[in-house]
C-alpha cells in the first residue's frame, strides 16, 4: 500500500503549528508538509493556560524549557484555584500531582477518608505539596526520587499564546514545513472516493495532498462544511457560550497558579505572565449582555488593562467523526470545552499523539478512523463530565445560571460518579481518563461533596497508626514547604535574568 507522501495541514493557530512541529518531528523528510493559513483571518489567540501532559508534547519535539520560558513570556502552574465556586465565600485549589503517598496497598485517599471517619484528620489541602506552595507563591520541580514529597508534585505553563503559535513556527519551518499565507478557494475532491485531493488558495497556490489536516479552528472548514461531520451540542450542560479577554498589569509577584472566581453568569479567569496577566470573563449570552461581561472584567483586574477587550463566542460540543476519509480535525475544528480546566492545548495534543500512533497508509483504512474517533470522543465524554461537576456542584449563587447548572440533568456517567463517591468514596475511572483520581477528589470535595464510607480495604490499617502517618504526612509537607524558593526566582534562574 502507497505510503501518505504530502500532508496539508489547513491553520496556522496552536493547533496547526503544534501538529506541524510535532508531525515534521515524528515523519522527517520522508513526508512533505505544507501549511495554509491567513492573516486577514487571524488566530483565536487566546489559550494560555496548561496541564501537565504538555511535558509530552515538548519532549517528542525536543523543546528547551529554558528558551521556551523565554521566548513565550512563560510561568509555572501548579493548579487551579477555584474562588467562591463551592459557595460565596469560599476557595479550593485542584492542585497537580498527587495527594500525599500510597500506605503500602491502600491509596492515600482511602486512608484520608479513614482517618476523617476515625476521629478527624487535617484537611486535604494538608496533603498537598503543591497547593502549600501556590499559596506561598513558592515552586519547585518534581524529584524523580520516589522517596522524597517533591516526587508528589506536578506542573505546566501558563504562556502567551501568539508567542507559543509563533515559537512554534519557527521550529516547525525550521524542519521543513513549507507555510502558505492565503484563504482557502477550492476544495478538491475524488470523485469516485471522496478523499481531499488538493486544496487552492485564493492567490491560485494549488497544495496537494494525501492526508488533510483541518485546523481552522471554530470555522471547521474542511472536516464540518466540506465533509459534513455533525456537531453534538453539549450546551445544555455548559451553557457559557461566550468570552471577553483582556490583559492587564502583571502583579508585583507571579502566582504559580491559574485563579478562576465565580461571577454571576460564568467565571473569570486569571493567568499570570512574566510581562503581564491575562484575564478572561467566559458567561453565558443567556444570562448577561456583553456590554454587562465586559464592565464586570474591567471592574475585577489586578491592574490597568493594556489593550482593548477581546470578544469570543463558541459553542459547548464536539464531532464525534473528527477523522472522516483523509481529514483529521485537531484543535477548535473538532469541538470545543470551556477553559476551566485548560483542556483544549490537551486535547491538540492528545489528537496529535493519536494521530501519530494510528498513522495511515494513503488508502486511510476506515478502521484506523473509528479508532481515532472513539478514543477521542471518549477524552470529550469524560472531560465534559469533569467541567459540569464544577458547575453543579455550587451552593448559595442565586444568579439564575447558577440556578440552572446546580438543578440540571446531568449525564447518567457523572450522576453515577458522583453517586459512588458518596456512597463509598470509590472514585470509579477508566484507565485513560484524562483526569485521575486526585483531580476528582480535589474538585469533589472541593464542592463539598462527601463521601459517606471509605474502601473496605483501608480498614486494613490500624486507625491509630493510620492517623499517625497521617500526621506525619501533613507536618512533611508543612515543614518542606517554606524551604522551597519563590516562583519569580525559580523563573529568574532559569531564563538568566530577573522577571520584569
Ligand atoms: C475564551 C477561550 C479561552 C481559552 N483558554 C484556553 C486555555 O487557557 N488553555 C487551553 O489549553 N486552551 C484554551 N483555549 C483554547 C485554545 O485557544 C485553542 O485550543 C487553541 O488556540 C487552538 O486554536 P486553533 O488553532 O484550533 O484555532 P485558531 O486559533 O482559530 O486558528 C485557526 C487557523 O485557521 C486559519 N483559517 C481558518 N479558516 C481559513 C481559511 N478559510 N483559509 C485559510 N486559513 C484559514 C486561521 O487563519 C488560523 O490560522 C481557549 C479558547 C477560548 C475561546
Amino acid at each position: 500500500m502507497a505510503r501518505i507522501e504530502r500532508l496539508v495541514i489547513l491553520g496556522g493557530g496552536t493547533a496547526g503549528w503544534m501538529t506541524a512541529t510535532a508531525l515534521s518531528k515524528t515523519l522527517g523528510p520522508t513526508v512533505a508538509i505544507d501549511l495554509l493559513e491567513s492573516d486577514a483571518i487571524g488566530t483565536v489567540g487566546v489559550g494560555e493556560a496548561t496541564i501537565p501532559t504538555i511535558h509530552w508534547f515538548n519532549d517528542l519535539i525536543g523543546l528547551d524549557e529554558a528558551e521556551f520560558v523565554r521566548a513565550t513570556k512563560a510561568s509555572f502552574k501548579l493548579g487551579i484555584e477555584f474562588v467562591d465556586w463551592a459557595r460565596p465565600g469560599h476557595r479550593y485549589f485542584h492542585p497537580f500531582g498527587r495527594y500525599g503517598v500510597d500506605f503500602g496497598h491502600v491509596p492515600f485517599h482511602q486512608c484520608w477518608l479513614k482517618g476523617a471517619s476515625d476521629g478527624g484528620t487535617a484537611p486535604l489541602s494538608a496533603f498537598s505539596l503543591a497547593t502549600q506552595l501556590a499559596a506561598a507563591n513558592r515552586f519547585a520541580k518534581p524529584s524523580s526520587d520516589p522517596g522524597s514529597i517533591l516526587s508528589t508534585l506536578g506542573y505546566a505553563y501558563h504562556f502567551d499564546a501568539s508567542l507559543y503559535a509563533a515559537h512554534l513556527r519557527g521550529l516547525a519551518e525550521a524542519s521543513g514545513v513549507v507555510r502558505h499565507e492565503g484563504q482557502l478557494g477550492l476544495v478538491e475532491r475524488d470523485p469516485a472516493t471522496g478523499f481531499v485531493t488538493a486544496l487552492t488558495t485564493d492567490r491560485g497556490k494549488r497544495l496537494a495532498g494525501d492526508l488533510f489536516i483541518d485546523c481552522s479552528g471554530f470555522r471547521s472548514v474542511l472536516i464540518g462544511d466540506e465533509l459534513g461531520a455533525k456537531f453534538e451540542d453539549w450546551s445544555h450542560w455548559l451553557p457559557c457560550d461566550r468570552a471577553v479577554a483582556v490583559p492587564c498589569v502583571r502583579a508585583a509577584e507571579t502566582t504559580p497558579f491559574t485563579r478562576s472566581t465565580v461571577r454571576s453568569a460564568g467565571w473569570q479567569w486569571r493567568i499570570p505572565l512574566q510581562h503581564r496577566t491575562g484575564n478572561g470573563y467566559v458567561y453565558s449570552s443567556s444570562f448577561i449582555s456583553d456590554d454587562e461581561a465586559v464592565a464586570t472584567l474591567l471592574a475585577n483586574l489586578d491592574g490597568e488593562a493594556l489593550a482593548e477587550p477581546r470578544q469570543l463566542r463558541f459553542k459547548a460540543g464536539f464531532r464525534r467523526e473528527t477523522w472522516v476519509k483523509n481529514v483529521v480535525a485537531i484543535g477548535l475544528s473538532s469541538g470545543f470545552l470551556e477553559p476551566l480546566e485548560s483542556t483544549s492545548i490537551h486535547l491538540i495534543q492528545s489528537g496529535i499523539a493519536k494521530l501519530i500512533a494510528l498513522f495511515p497508509n494513503s488508502d486511510c483504512d476506515p478502521a484506523l478512523a473509528r479508532q481515532f474517533n472513539d478514543l477521542f470522543g471518549r477524552d470529550m465524554d469524560d472531560i465534559k463530565d469533569f467541567l459540569i461537576l464544577h458547575y453543579h456542584a455550587t451552593k448559595g449563587h442565586t444568579a439564575p445560571l447558577w440556578e440552572y447548572t446546580r438543578t440540571m440533568t446531568l449525564p447518567d456517567s457523572l450522576i453515577e460518579k458522583e453517586a459512588q463517591y458518596r456512597r463509598s468514596g470509590r472514585l470509579m475511572l477508566s484507565s485513560d481518563a484524562l483526569f485521575r483520581e486526585a483531580s476528582w477528589l480535589a474538585v469533589l470535595n472541593g464542592q463539598g461533596i462527601v463521601a459517606a464510607d471509605h474502601s473496605p480495604i483501608a480498614d486494613t490499617l490500624d486507625a491509630a497508626a493510620n492517623r499517625h502517618q497521617l500526621d506525619q504526612l501533613a507536618a512533611i509537607i508543612a515543614r518542606a514547604a517554606p524551604t522551597l524558593p519563590k516562583h519569580d526566582a525559580v523563573i529568574a534562574a532559569l531564563i538568566g535574568r530577573a522577571v520584569a
